[in-house]
């Protein structure tokens, strides 16, 4: 049996020092009510179990019996109550409840660990200063790379109280000024008029940005790419964020990837210092990638197949992943060197190149870090991680241009399927036409998974990304996909 610890945070128990304690699966369903109750950490999908001591084995296991004189596998009844966990005040309520969705936890709870999982940079938060534009480090081909760095931590985790409705036009985010302080990170928004009166220094009525915010928060899919119901992400984040981190940093940063006005603009907007603006939307890139990273996965085949649109089921029911390439148009680099890296022929400027891969029905389940757009199809391919989360026997659908990819995918037992080659004066068959036809039909899916990518202003094709933000492209990539899994019929199946 493989090595299993109790999830609950105090509980010292796991397989190896209590070998003859029953560790259960926690089951979905109770798996977020169970790690509020624990205060636990519910993204860590290590902490999947818990131990026998936390539950009445003989009431809450479907199968006790079974798994006492069978040897089965224990499993939790619907009904099974969390015990022994006190030590925390339990009448706390998780900001989501009312708003919470059972679909995103069991997305996260599903993100499995291994080669496939991304591994975030610890990123400077130190902003590049103007001097130091001649020596922009491009992340051309990143090889250094420190592990993942969970957003959340069990000793963080304190739920709040949300104060009065949850509709969104009543938010109001808290001032920013103690943003960079070391107390407690703001509560978000639930400042209420009273409260602010009351209060010995009385704070600058914040006219504009509050009514900037009501606006947001009446389209937050519009203005932030998050779609309504996941508006309490933003409060849940911030209260499991190691880095301090307010809503209000979360929102900007958020606003910045989705539409892109200058720093100047949206400074206005928020009436924050474009010094300020400028750091929180580098911390909120940090944050925000570290929590999205996790939502970019390539699920179990078998979960991929289940999901198969009906056009595939045919003939391309071993279809795992669709792929295709986007480039995004950046400042010209002054270094004459990364120029040349950074120069797409193909677009006849300057772009950061990536690999984006997306299961038949839609899912983004790869994507690459950024190159300079130099680098062919081919190269791309190998050198991001790709080939590592690839299945065996599986198929792989891409466009021509790919072609050359076919024998690094043979070494693999992988096929790549693609529309036929068509050569200058051949005439293609009837099979030919008819194949390229179901394959470009296919294609589709991927083209407008990109094509979604392209509605985050910054990531659009001719952004022209500032050269301040290149260095945290990748970033901002991974919080587009990640939002873009979070958005519409995609994670209905997942
Ligand atoms: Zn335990």
């Amino acid at each position: 049996m493989a090595h299993r610890k109790c999830f609950v945070p105090t509980c010292k128990n796991d397989s190896i020092n209590s070998p003859d304690k029953i560790f259960v699966r926690i089951r979905e369903d109770l798996r977020k009510k169970w790690c509020m109750e624990a205060n636990a950490e519910y993204f860590n999908v290590q902490l999947l179990y818990c131990c026998e001591d936390h539950f009445d084995p003989v009431a809450d296991l479907k199968n006790y019996f079974k798994y006492k004189l069978m040897n089965q596998e224990p499993i939790l009844k619907p009904t099974a109550v969390l015990k022994n966990v006190a030590a925390f005040p339990q009448e706390q309520e998780i900001p989501t409840t009312s708003q919470d969705s059972p679909e995103l936890l069991k997305m996260l709870s599903m993100v499995q660990p291994g080669p496939s999982s991304r591994k975030i940079r610890k990123l400077d938060n130190v902003m590049p200063s103007t001097s130091s534009a001649t020596t922009l480090p491009i992340k051309v081909h990143v090889a250094t790379q420190c592990k993942v760095k969970m957003v959340d931590s069990s000793t963080n985790l304190r739920p709040r109280k949300r104060k009065g409705p949850q509709g969104a036009t009543s938010f109001e985010v808290h001032s920013s000024q103690e943003f960079s302080s070391a107390t407690t990170p703001s509560l978000f928004g639930y400042t209420s008029e009273t409260e602010e009166t009351t209060s010995e220094k009385p704070k600058p009525k914040m006219q504009m940005r509050n009514n900037v915010l009501e606006i947001i928060f009446k389209k937050p899919k519009m203005y932030l790419g998050l779609p309504l119901q996941y508006l309490w992400f933003i409060d849940y984040l911030v209260s499991k964020s190691t880095t301090k981190v307010d809503s209000l940093c979360i929102i900007v940063t958020l606003f910045k990837i989705k539409q892109n006005d200058s720093i100047e603009k949206i400074s206005d907007l928020f009436e924050l210092s474009r010094t300020k603006l400028s750091s929180m939307i580098l911390l909120g890139i940090e944050v925000l990638a570290n929590f999205f990273q996790n939502l970019v996965y390539n699920p179990q085949p078998k979960l991929i197949k289940q999901n198969l649109p009906l056009v595939f089921k045919i003939r391309y029911s071993n279809v795992q992943i669709i792929i295709d390439c986007f480039e995004i148009q950046i400042a010209k680099p002054s270094d004459p060197i990364k120029q040349a890296q950074t120069w797409s022929q193909y677009k006849n400027c300057n772009t950061v190149k990536y690999l984006i891969g997306c299961t038949p029905d839609g899912l983004i389940s790869f994507i690459s870090e950024g190159y300079g757009g130099r680098i062919s199809d081919k190269a791309l391919v190998e050198k991001s991680n790709f080939l590592d989360i690839v299945q065996p026997n599986s198929v792989v659908l891409a466009d021509r241009g790919f072609k050359e990819i076919e024998s690094l995918l043979a070494l693999k037992h992988v096929t790549l399927l693609r529309p036929p080659t068509v050569y200058s004066g051949m005439k293609q068959t009837v099979t030919e036409t008819l194949q390229s036809k179901v394959i470009a039909s296919l294609r589709i899916h991927v083209e407008r998974v990109i094509r979604r990518v392209r509605e985050f202003a910054m990531l659009k094709p001719h952004s022209v990304v500032n050269y301040k933000y290149v260095p945290y492209l990748d970033e901002i990539v991974i919080i587009s996909c990640g939002l873009i899994n979070l958005q519409g019929e995609i994670i209905k199946t997942y």
